[in-house]
């Protein structure tokens, strides 16, 4: 999976002359000047021609979970830890992964149509050769089924699209609905069309917003051509992640499994990915009431949201086996604190031959392991043991690295330091999420590495561009010279299990928004598109790699780890005023609503020529108490204060941080307890999108009010535990 981050930004020309140059580095002690040179040492090590040659090596042919090419990258990313000096081998698991055994989709009637549902070769992209050994476009997950029905148009497939649809009176029910990508992780689509009744779901790339209305198509550019396919899982995520059948432990041979008809993550109704070409017939199909101006795309035609006159048949049959999933996990044993690790990773599975999604990201880990290996190689030791992982299975459900976290749930749980995960990776800006206790240590190292492309740190340049063109608040942030804003995670890559079910504080980040266009997904993620187009000189690929070893070689060699809960105790302040806020939102809308139904204004405001369906009368939103809460959340900010104070010695400052995050673990979420941490989690209908408070949140955007106080209960309980830990350990 990967670049949600980085949507295609308008490019701005900056004046580079006129952003003041920062000095890199201020005063620096003794200690820091030696790490200072240890680092310089590290970067020149970096080598982007290894990142090319290692490139070229992996893409070369389909790579997916499983697959003949996977084991051979496997054993080639297992002999270059060793050659870096790493302890290294590969885990395996067996996990659940359906393959297309029959896909038919065809708009019957008249102008009837058959999809082609294939991306053919183009000459001069060698990848392109390899379909017999490449997964077809297809989502996986997606339950084997038969359905011939009319066609609905759903826009982006969200709840308020159906909204909509309620209000002119469109049912979807035993309907099939067809919906474009965005606005969404995909398998929330599938998810929401089941929920109201719908007997199949397509999904397809609206050139809009993927192809020819962003820019040139590829061969010729960059961009999505009529042909290419996203592929992408639909498993429901937002359950839990990882292999289907054995949730919340490791799929090793012997393991429990449920069996295939009980496991709650394979969709409810049949749903297969469309490119343009085979899309547009369909959307043409569609008759009835002309869609709303926001739902309109890319296509000549005009939108109609339908039932469509013709119907449409969709059969889709999947081979449902265990396949090995190999994860390559290589280890440089720590000299002093050995039974502490920093965990560093990105996965090496493609769906096709996957060379920005995911191996970007994985030649630049590589390169920084061979750095960190050249160090040991010259006398040094990290004083923590670091850990660094080339996960299998990702772009499924993130099964490799949510089997390894599973598997070994108590160790880690013991061991971990953070984890830091990187997925695809492009030209431009760096761009970060994660847990807000590392936020101040990431600025200093966004600070610390140089842009490629113009003298400046990547730190200073994202505070350009935030000067430039950034929202108030992100202008703001950059003039103060704050930390960078460090957003919540949600889904979407492999950091889930640590940070989610384990309590393990985490970092996400990449660099991109300047190589324009995307073929995520498709066959056309090449070699030849990537070096074309998206980082052709390896430049930011070296940088990715200069900032995760990094952050690395400081986590792992920190006399006391630069953890800081300050920036934790105001966010959580933030979140908590949200919610409130949320809840009288809802109160005040839910009142206003009801008034203009009493007194005729929702009537007298509909164009009485057309079915326009009122809504139903609102439920009183009741007065949730968040005393408790807000009680949590203030001695939170107090005991913080008190407690993170220099003086501490390393060893208890040491012990306490590894193990602070693990305090916000709590029961687990309402209906889904494999996600166990209370402030952050993907959004049961936004997928990768992340919901903070999710127990809170997620209970009044559900307008279950006793649900949602008891939930307020839950996380105050378990802040005043995490306060607790921290008073107890360090004094307060
Ligand atoms: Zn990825």
């Amino acid at each position: 999976m990967g670049p949600i981050r980085f949507l295609p930004l308008l490019a701005v020309l900056l004046p580079v002359h006129s952003i003041s140059q920062e000095p890199l580095f201020g005063f620096e002690p003794d200690s820091s000047k030696a790490e200072r040179a240890l680092e310089a040492k590290f970067d020149a090590a970096i080598n982007p021609q290894d990142q090319r040659a290692w490139l070229q090596k992996l893409s070369l042919r389909p790579h997916h979970v499983g697959s003949p090419y996977g084991l051979v990258n496997a054993h080639t990313m297992l002999g270059l830890y060793r050659s870096f000096g790493f302890d290294a081998h590969i885990e395996t698991f067996q996990v659940m992964f359906p393959k297309p055994k029959t896909r038919v989709l065809e708009l019957l009637g008249a102008n009837g149509y058959k999809a082609g549902l294939a991306e053919p070769v183009i000459t001069s992209d060698p990848s392109s050769r390899y379909a017999n050994e490449a997964l077809p476009p297809y989502n996986a997950y997606s339950k084997d089924g038969d359905v011939t029905a009319q066609l609905v148009y759903v826009n982006y497939g969200l709840p308020k699209d159906y909204e909509e649809l309620d209000k002119r009176g469109i049912s979807v029910k035993g309907k099939i609905v067809i919906a474009r990508y965005g606005a969404s992780w995909r398998g929330v689509k599938p998810k929401v069309a089941a929920e109201h009744g719908a007997v199949g779901c397509i999904l397809f790339s609206d050139p809009h917003d993927d192809g020819y209305g962003q820019g040139d198509m590829y061969p010729d550019g960059p961009w999505r051509n009529g042909y290419s396919v996203q592929r992408g899982s639909v498993s429901e995520m937002t359950l839990y992640p990882g292999d289907p059948l054995t949730p919340g432990i490791g799929a090793t041979a012997n393991a429990k499994r449920l069996r295939l008809q009980d496991a709650k993550t394979i969709t409810k109704i049949p749903t297969l990915p469309l490119g343009a070409k085979d899309a547009l017939p369909l959307i043409k199909a569609l008759t009835g009431e002309v869609a709303p101006a926001d739902w309109r795309g890319g296509f000549p035609v005009t939108y109609h949201i339908g039932p469509s006159k013709a119907k449409v048949h969709l059969k889709l049959a999947f081979v449902w086996k265990l396949v090995e999933a190999r994860d390559v996990v290589a280890k440089l044993k720590g000299s002093e604190l050995p039974n502490e690790w920093v965990i560093r990773g990105n996965h090496h599975d493609g769906w096709v031959c996957g060379a920005e999604d995911p191996l970007s990201g994985q030649v630049a880990l590589l390169s920084e392991a061979k750095a960190l290996g050249h160090l040991v190689k010259t006398g040094w030791k990290p004083k923590r043991t670091i850990v660094y992982c080339s996960w299998d299975g990702e772009e499924p459900g993130l099964l490799g690295s949510t089997e390894w976290a599973e598997a070994h749930a108590d160790e880690l749980s013991q061991k971990g330091v953070a984890y830091i995960n990187t997925d695809s990776n492009g030209r431009g800006f760096f761009g970060s999420e994660g847990s807000p206790v590392l936020r101040k240590f990431i600025t200093e190292v966004a600070g610390d590495v140089r842009d490629p492309e113009t003298s400046l740190s990547v730190l200073a340049r994202l505070r350009a561009r935030d000067l430039a063109t950034g929202a108030p608040d992100a202008k703001k942030r950059a003039t103060d010279k704050a930390d960078i804003e460090l957003g919540a995670l949600g889904s979407g890559s492999d950091y889930s299990a640590f940070i989610q079910h384990l309590g393990i504080p985490a970092l996400d980040f990449g660099y991109g928004g300047e190589s324009t266009g995307t073929q995520y997904h498709s066959t056309y993620d090449s070699f030849t598109w990537f070096t074309r187009f998206i980082d052709p000189t390896f430049a930011y690929g070296a940088t990715l790699s200069r900032t995760g070893g990094r952050a690395v070689l400081r986590l792992a060699d920190a006399e006391k780890l630069p953890f800081d809960h300050h920036h934790f105790a105001d966010t959580v302040a933030d979140y908590l005023k949200e919610v409130v806020d949320l809840t009288d939102k809802e109160r005040k809308d839910a009142e206003e609503t009801n008034k203009l139904l009493a007194d005729g204004t929702l009537k007298a405001a509909a164009d009485p020529t057309k079915h326009y369906h009122l809504p139903a009368k609102q439920a009183e939103v009741p007065k949730l108490k968040f005393d408790a809460l807000t009680a949590a959340v203030a001695r939170l900010k107090k005991v913080v204060e008190t407690a993170e104070k220099p003086g501490q010695t390393p060893a208890s400052w040491n012990e306490t941080m590894r193990l602070a995050e693990r305090q916000l673990l709590g029961p687990g979420l309402p209906g889904r307890p494999w996600y166990r941490h209370v402030i952050t989690a993907p959004g049961e209908y936004t997928g990768y999108g992340a919901k903070t408070l999710p127990g809170i949140r997620e209970a009044i955007e559900a307008r279950k009010w006793s649900l949602a106080q008891s939930q307020i209960q839950v996380v105050a309980d378990t802040i005043d535990r995490f306060s607790s830990f921290l008073e107890t350990r360090l004094g307060g």
